[in-house]
């Protein structure tokens, strides 16, 4: 296998830099600067805790159709590293499952009829996740309402964990396994409660992607990392403490940026005003990338 060294890599989460947080879509303009971006052999890999079901609708089908290059590869770390699959211009490749990582189905079916039973006006069970157990708001109720919800539901899947012996943490709340061991996460997001291995994570994500473009004989220069929340960092310090190079954008810095041993980018850092955040960041920055690989 030749060995390609391309000079940027770029490793993508999902909602937020690439998908409206609003409509939850990619922007063609998004969409047609990655295929620009992938047409000058700059790999981009997807890292998200969205399922494959999810990013094959919102990101491939939209590049397949908006031309992506024959014979380039797309990489998609899926669920927080535990699924993960490939595409051409024909499609999806095999979908990968860790089956270490996955929720057991028993659980998985208590939370769908606790969805079902108590909490279907305001949330759904996520039929396409294949590892963790994922219950989303309703696009159709308002976020306060959702919120309010919420923290009632995750109370209530503390208790179906106890039940089934799953050792699980929720934020600072911590309920052991009987064996003291906590193997899995509740972890509340503003449109989501998504119940995981405690071992899946942005950085895993990162881990997966090296291996796939190291399958592939790429080994990138330097890598660019994107993400709106703190948990997205995990990308950046899993690649800076392994030695790649690597600089992260935040498209919402509002939380502060923290401070960290490698460069840190946010919109002000490209001239534009320091409200420029979510997706318009992200199209800023891949632009950006796109001039300077072509300039
Ligand atoms: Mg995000």
């Amino acid at each position: 296998m030749t060995r390609e060294t391309p000079p940027l890599a770029l490793l993508l989460d999902v909602d937020g830099p690439i998908a409206s947080p609003v409509s939850r879509n990619v922007s063609a303009e998004i969409i047609a600067t990655l295929i620009a971006l992938v047409r000058e052999g700059i790999p981009v890999v997807f890292n998200t805790g969205r399922s494959d079901a999810f990013i094959a609708a919102q990101v491939m089908e939209p590049m397949i159709d908006a031309g992506l290059p024959a014979r380039s590869v797309v990489h998609a770390v899926c669920e927080k590293g535990a699924t993960w699959f490939s595409f051409t211009a024909n499609g999806p490749g095999t979908v990968h499952l860790d089956r270490g990582l996955a929720m057991p189905a028993a659980f998985g079916d208590d939370v769908r009829a606790l969805v079902a039973r108590s909490y279907s006006g305001h949330m759904f069970f996520d039929e396409t996740k294949r590892a963790m157990v994922s219950v989303e708001q309703l696009v159709s109720v308002d976020n306060a309402g959702y919120l309010a919800q919420q923290d009632r539901f995750d109370a209530d899947a503390l208790g179906l964990l106890a039940r089934h012996d799953l050792g699980a943490v929720r934020l600072d709340h911590r309920a052991p396994a009987a064996s003291g061991r906590i193997e899995y996460r509740v972890d509340p997001t503003i449109i989501s409660t998504d119940i995981e291995s405690v071992r899946l994570g942005k950085d895993l994500g990162a881990s997966r992607a090296v291996e796939l473009l190291a399958g592939q004989g790429i080994v990138p220069e330097s890598w660019r990392t994107m993400g709106d929340s703190r948990p997205d960092y995990a990308m950046a310090d899993w690649l800076h403490h392994r030695d790649h190079d690597v600089k992260h954008v935040d498209v919402r810095p509002a939380d502060g940026v923290p401070d960290k041993p490698y460069p840190v980018l946010t919109s002000v850092d490209l001239g534009l005003d320091r409200d420029v955040i979510h997706d318009d960041a992200g199209a800023a920055f891949l632009k950006a990338w796109l001039d300077a690989v072509t300039s």
